[in-house]
């Protein structure tokens, strides 16, 4: 076989959904070189998956000064929700306290526009088969015999990630009890009522794929494609869903198919539950999908991924750079495992209760009391929301290792809303006390300080009102790292842990 030449780059991305595309950008602003291999000849997604995007996936892209792309291109709405019971979090201190409906083609398509401009290389139709890495790098095999060499590999190569099982990352893990099909497709005959049906054997569902929200009211176009969801009768068919398979189910559901036809995409999916035992094997590491699968119900999925990327962004290209060590890469597995492992808890309940017997219908009914409640409320829709992630960077004032909120604050330039501060994706000491009263000359070069004033009330969703902190040391991923006192006491200490050791005086 002929020995093509090898290409490098620092970083080598397999899989450009949602979770690779972010990762990719994140990447590329701090000037690292990346290159992503996605299978797929172009963006187009085959099928319909997430339905938009929550509160705290609308405030990261804000972060980056792209969050206007999504909201001009889809609405607004209250989407929050926990085994099927709506949680409104319209009085939630946030800039965005909504969800957005948005499909996951536009959201793939307006994230792969961001990482075009930001210039990073895609190998389209073409996949990753395997990898082996060394203590200086990684080789990474492609489908059309080319490698590509690079310091690291990230897999966020979906559910089924190549990388994680060339890099043998146990997968554990529960198997699925439930089977959907969903499905795009032209129907004959319209049947007498759009929207969810719930029957013993499951949820279903069917409304035109273009529609409108009024009100908070779904209304369907008058004709077009119908998307549709149901349960089938059998779990544990592993063969590619066809449309008989789809017609079969719809006669079990509805009693009949309504004379389907001409389906543009039929998938599968079903509740099982699985997370990676670890998220990194040494230059290896997984993320989004890759490193963790459930069901869709409360549509956490796309909104953790995304997430994990904008965690992993800057750690991974500050390890590139030679300004941290590689032990940084392990706050990685550490802070964002627990909330993946949340993530899953949270949608094997939800799904759990949405069971159509006696006892499981009090149980919800149960339950949507308690939400119904305030303080239930709050709690359960931060969470479900992402607003109320905690790292756990040990005890102290309630915005360690939670997410700065995006105040706006009085500079000496004007107003300045914090989250334009971390636009470029680089750390900022935020001093609110008295001006050019805090010294970091030697972590200068790598995090940006600024005196501001705020003269408002601090309050987190979930948590409420908190003490004004006099100053923050915030992360790329706009995570507090560390809160200010009188005596500044542990703000060297921070500055080395997460942005590398001070630069020689
Ligand atoms: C029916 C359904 C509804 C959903 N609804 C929601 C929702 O409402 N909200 C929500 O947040 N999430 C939802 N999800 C989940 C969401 O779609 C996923 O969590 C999300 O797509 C994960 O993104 P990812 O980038 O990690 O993985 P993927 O989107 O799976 O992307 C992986 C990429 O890697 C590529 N690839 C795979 N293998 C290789 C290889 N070997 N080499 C190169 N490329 C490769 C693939 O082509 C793909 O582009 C839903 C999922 C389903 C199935």
């Amino acid at each position: 076989m002929r020995v093509l030449p090898m290409t490098q780059h620092a970083v080598v991305i397999s899989g450009a959904g949602p979770t690779g595309l972010v990762l990719a950008a994140e990447l590329a602003l701090a000037n690292i070189d990346v290159a992503i291999v996605e299978r797929r000849p172009d963006q187009d997604l085959a099928g319909s998956r997430a339905g938009g995007l929550h509160s705290r996936t609308i405030e990261v892209f804000d972060q980056r000064g792209i969050a206007d792309r999504f909201l001009s291109q889809g609405q607004i709405v209250q989407a929050v929700g926990f085994a099927g019971v709506r949680l409104d979090i319209s009085d939630f201190p946030t800039r965005h306290p909504y969800s957005l409906g948005l499909r996951q083609n536009h959201i793939e398509r307006i994230l792969a526009g961001w990482v075009g401009e930001l210039k990073v290389p895609i190998y389209r139709g073409t996949e990753v088969t395997g990898f082996a890495q060394d203590d200086t790098g990684v080789d990474v095999e492609l489908s059309d015999g080319r490698s590509l060499r690079a310091h690291y590999l990230v897999g966020c190569d979906g559910g089924r990630s190549v990388v994680r099982k060339a890099a043998g990352i146990a997968f554990p893990g529960s198997d699925p009890t439930i089977s959907n099909l969903i499905a795009v497709a032209e129907l004959a005959e319209t049947p007498p009522q759009w929207g969810v049906h719930r029957d013993a054997l499951g949820t279903h569902a069917l409304g035109r794929v273009e529609y409108e929200i009024r009100n908070g009211a779904i209304i369907y176009a008058d004709h077009g494609p119908v998307g549709i969801l149901v349960t089938e009768a059998q779990v544990g068919q592993s063969a590619e869903p066809t449309l008989s398979d789809l017609s079969a189910a719809l006669i079990t559901v509805y009693g009949t198919d309504y004379g389907i036809h001409s389906p543009s995409s039929i998938s599968r999916f079903t509740d099982a539950a699985r997370q990676a035992a670890c998220y990194r094997n040494r230059r290896v590491l997984i993320a989004g999908d890759a490193a963790h699968v459930h069901p869709p119900d409360t549509g956490q999925g796309l909104q953790t991924g995304v997430q994990d990327a904008v965690n992993l962004g800057w750690k991974l290209a500050q390890v590139v750079k030679g300004t941290s060590p590689e032990s940084l890469l392990d706050t990685y597995g550490a802070e964002r495992h627990p909330v993946g492992a949340r993530v899953l808890r949270n949608t094997m309940a939800s799904i759990v209760l949405r069971r159509e017997d006696e006892r499981t219908k009090a149980l919800r009914e149960t339950m949507a009391e308690l939400l119904g409640m305030d303080e239930p409320r709050r709690r359960f829709a931060a969470d479900m929301s992402g607003l109320d992630i905690r790292y756990d960077f040990g005890e102290g004032h309630p915005l360690l290792g939670r997410r700065m909120p995006d105040l706006d604050l009085a500079t000496a330039n004007g107003p300045l809303r914090a989250f334009a501060l971390l636009r470029d994706a680089r750390p900022v000491l935020l001093n609110l006390g008295e001006p050019g009263g805090i010294d970091i000359t030697p972590w200068a070069n790598r995090v940006r300080s600024i005196d501001a004033t705020y003269a408002g009330e601090w309050e987190l969703p979930g948590l409420g009102s908190v003490a004004a902190p006099r100053a923050v040391l915030i992360r790329p991923d706009g995570y507090v790292a560390w809160v200010g006192d009188e005596a500044r006491s542990g703000l060297a200490d921070a500055l080395a842990l997460w942005f590398g050791p001070p630069a020689a005086g």
